[in-house]
């Protein structure tokens, strides 16, 4: 969960964020929307008068962590009579008028189709006219997002280049929540990538639920590959990442684009979810393990030490011990960076949610533990083969653990520290890897004058 905190004038807003790097910028927007209409973003909800939740329903134990909160707000808001909770996002638009059954003390329920209405429904909150549900079916329009400026501090801007998905993957909430596919004008998505660099943003980190589909709904068509292109020749325009990207789309174009761009950084995140083909059929993937692993044979050979990280999800239904032992050969072979684990999660009104044979929990329990811990370590044998390579980091904070030392990412996305004050923020420091601490790794800049500005 993160929180988004300015001074300003007026009633106290406090917006709590769930969920991925989408949300994380529809949270960005709400706080330019409130901002804009007179609202003061506060960082605890205690100290608001208006609380807003920012939800996610992609797996249950994130409903579940914001209906616990919603609880605990019960009584807070029986002491504080005028309080406004407000829910919004993905969890609103699956459930909607089904939230206040849950929690009646709620006042508004928005989906995200009704995010850029937020502030008028307030209104009508504060006017006496909730509780309120508005969850529209229709999808948002993919409009110019420049003009909600307000964002997370650091180094990082998120542009969201497209919406939506049109793949339904048997276990996933996302296309019945968010709606097809909607790609960004790039005329739009440059506007932003140039607004986020004047205000000194020194990385984009363009989002989408599937951006290796981007512009497929455009006329004329631009396909990601070509929106990369544009973005890179943006005037000061530092590192540039992207995701998610779909492996069924995931193109030969796409990988010399990535070796090709200077500003593209080395990581892909590409998500594997199993193993077994008869897995990733059931799961409505659209890509066989062999053709996964060819995309990636192709873009390691295209783009050496590019980092790579993925998703898996343990127990589907219908996995067998021998569908589940593939995975873990997968994860033996491909020899991921980082993977996220989950264990399979089942979303009411998905494809898999009618299907039978679900694995017993405690099988799912062992064999998610079973692939963390594979996975940790391989993840400890990849970044200790760094140590004595030179590398590049920006910096984005100081540490928040050790004094004296600033934290940021090499260009394939691992975390690295090294000596500093505040003063390196922003900056892209060549750096030889001396050590690393868990899964951090420890940097010593080459010499002090080859210290730049990430995006000159
Ligand atoms: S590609 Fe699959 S997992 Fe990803 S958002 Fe679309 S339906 Fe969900």
């Amino acid at each position: 969960m993160t929180s988004n905190k300015e001074e300003g004038r007026g009633d106290t807003v406090h917006i709590a964020t769930y969920g991925c790097q989408m949300n994380r910028r529809d949270s960005e927007i709400i706080s330019s929307m409130l901002v804009g209409a007179g609202y003061r973003i506060v960082d605890s909800a205690e100290e608001a008068r208006v609380i807003v939740f920012n939800t996610c329903c992609v797996r249950e134990n994130a409903e579940e962590r914001v209906y616990g909160r919603l609880g605990q707000l019960k009584s807070f808001k029986e002491l504080r009579p005028g309080t406004i909770l407000a829910v919004g996002g993905c969890m609103a638009q699956k459930d909607g008028a089904a939230v206040l059954k849950r929690a009646p003390w709620t006042d508004l329920v928005f989906g995200v189709h009704a995010l850029y209405a937020l502030p008028d429904l307030l209104e009508k909150v504060r006017a006496g006219q909730g509780p309120l549900v508005s969850v529209p079916e229709h999808p948002r329009p993919m409009v110019s997002q420049s003009g909600f400026c307000r964002r997370e501090p650091g180094v990082r801007a998120w542009i969201s280049v497209m919406e939506g998905c049109n793949n339904f993957c048997a276990y996933c909430v996302v296309p019945h929540v968010r709606g097809p596919e909607r790609s960004k004008p790039p005329e739009l998505v440059i506007e932003e990538v140039r607004s986020a660099v004047a205000d000194g943003y020194k990385e984009v980190f363009l989002l989408g639920q599937n951006v290796n589909s981007y512009g497929a709904d455009l006329a004329p068509r631009t396909g990601f590959p070509k929106l990369l292109e544009l973005v890179n020749e943006v005037d000061g325009v530092g590192r540039i990442r992207f995701t998610t990207s779909h492996p069924k789309d995931f193109s030969p174009e796409l990988v010399d684009t990535i070796a090709s761009l200077d500003h593209v950084c080395e990581h892909v995140h590409l998500p594997l979810q199993a193993g077994a083909d008869r897995v990733l059929e059931s799961m409505n993937r659209g890509y066989t393990l062999d053709e996964y692993v060819s995309r990636i044979e192709m873009l390691r050979s295209k783009v050496p030490g590019v980092g790579l990280t993925t998703d898996i999800i343990a127990g589907f239904p219908g996995e067998t011990e021998s569908d589940f032992q593939r995975t873990v050969c997968a994860l033996e072979t491909i020899r991921y960076d980082g993977a996220y684990i989950f264990k399979y999660s089942t979303r009411p009104g998905t494809a898999a949610s009618r299907l039978d044979r679900a694995v017993p929990h405690e099988t799912v329990v062992r064999r998610h533990a079973e692939l963390l811990e594979l996975q940790k370590t391989i993840s400890k044998e990849k970044i200790g083969a760094a140590v004595g390579k030179e590398d590049e980091v920006l910096v984005e904070e100081v540490s928040r653990r050790d004094s004296g030392l600033v934290k940021g990412h090499t260009r394939d996305y691992r975390v690295a520290v090294l000596e500093g004050d505040d003063s390196l923020i922003g900056k892209a420091i060549p750096v030889r890897i001396v050590g690393v601490d868990k899964f951090t790794l420890q940097a010593e800049p080459l010499q002090c004058s080859a210290v730049l500005t990430a995006g000159s």
